[in-house]
């Protein structure tokens, strides 16, 4: 059965976790020294390993290997979490309609003595939609926590969660990966399943992955069962041509007064199959960054964006005047405006493209 390289290459011990060494390093120090807590926060955006290092504490904590380093990945413990079948590790999904009733059930069974290991884990994942009902019967449990039970909350918004929840967890903030770091595993992935890739293409997919371990892993999925060899072309007609190097190359022509190159550049991209509403709407995103990153000390704290695409932004951001960006902004959210009850949006954005090119050398002159 055909299985995502996601899931086929998930980490079964704290070695091959990707980027987060700063966590890595807090844990197995606790592990070693037996002072591990009784509920975590694991905060950052989505594919850093927030749920894979959760099961990575789990299977530590239960782990039966005498020598070494824990998780040993092969114990009948560490394998039964892997495959999910490990009574005493619960994953609840707090976004899941179950999320209230698995929770009543937990404060249930909470107090409960751990069946097949030594601790009993709980796993909730997007916590920050847990409901108020749900929160409130959770911080009860996190209240008196018994003994041998650990809780792990992993969420991408942590600011929605209660203080009084926050302040009885430990919190460890995920990074996002470098590309560095995504390209060499990514490359070792190839040479593993037997795939050619070429480095540009490599460099491509780990752009777009921006930081994000699962989002890389599926973009390389999807170019790996389209050829044995992927090249950058092949990266690039996957991605629809709308990842961040579309932004970079569109906003450069019209910086430069190219609106013939613009223009191409814009059918390319729908030709491509991206609607384009959503394309102005992200191109909008695109010049907001290059304004933030203008005006910002440290951009990654507010953007969204890897430190390396960060980087690129920051060349394009240079030569702009902040007018320029303005001017850009306010075009395509008019034409964003009349769009929406334009039977040709298409024209709209268009005529923004004319007059954002004819506008902008002169604004940077
Ligand atoms: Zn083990």
């Amino acid at each position: 059965m055909y299985q995502a390289l996601y899931r086929s290459f998930r980490p079964e011990t704290f070695d091959t976790l990707l980027g987060q060494e700063h966590i890595e390093k807090i844990l197995k120090n606790q592990l070693a020294t037996g002072t591990t807590g009784h509920a975590y926060l694991f905060c950052g955006t989505r594919g850093t390993g927030k749920t894979t290092t959760a099961r990575l504490l789990a299977k530590a904590l239960n782990c039966t290997a005498e020598h070494g380093e824990k998780p040993c990945g092969v114990c009948a413990n560490c394998r039964s979490i892997a495959e999910g079948s490990f009574v005493d590790v619960m994953e609840i999904d707090a976004a899941s309609n179950r999320g209230v009733d698995d929770i009543r059930e937990l404060r249930e069974t909470v107090n409960f003595p751990p069946i097949q290991g030594k601790y009993k884990v709980y796993i909730i994942d997007e916590a920050h939609m847990l409901t108020k009902e749900a929160a409130n019967a959770f911080l009860k449990t996190l209240e008196e926590p018994p003994a041998n039970v650990v809780f792990i909350l992993a969420t991408t918004e942590p600011e929605k969660l209660p203080a009084t929840i926050l302040s009885r967890c430990l919190r460890l903030d995920f990074r996002r990966v470098s590309e560095e770091v995504l390209q060499k595993r990514f490359a070792e992935i190839c040479q593993e399943i037997g795939v050619a890739i070429d480095p540009d293409a490599l460099g491509l997919i780990c752009a777009n992955a921006d930081g994000s371990v699962r989002d890389g892993l599926s973009l390389l999925d999807r170019c790996v069962s389209a050829s044995s060899h992927v090249t950058r072309e092949d990266v690039l007609t996957l991605l629809g041509m709308a990842g961040v190097e579309t932004y970079l190359e569109i906003t450069d022509h019209v910086l430069a007064g190219r609106t013939g190159e613009a223009l191409t550049t814009l059918a390319r991209v729908l030709a491509e199959g991206k609607e384009v509403t959503q394309f102005a709407r992200d191109w909008v995103e695109h010049f907001r960054d290059l304004m933030i990153i203008q005006f910002t000390e440290k951009p990654e704290n507010v953007l969204n964006l890897s430190l390396e695409n960060i980087e690129r932004l920051r060349k394009q951001a240079s030569g702009v005047r902040i007018e320029t960006i303005k001017n850009c902004i306010t075009r395509l959210s008019a034409a964003l405006a009349d769009a929406k009850w334009s039977p040709r949006p298409r024209v709209l954005i268009e005529l923004a493209i004319v007059q954002m090119s004819t506008e902008a050398p002169k604004q940077n002159a």
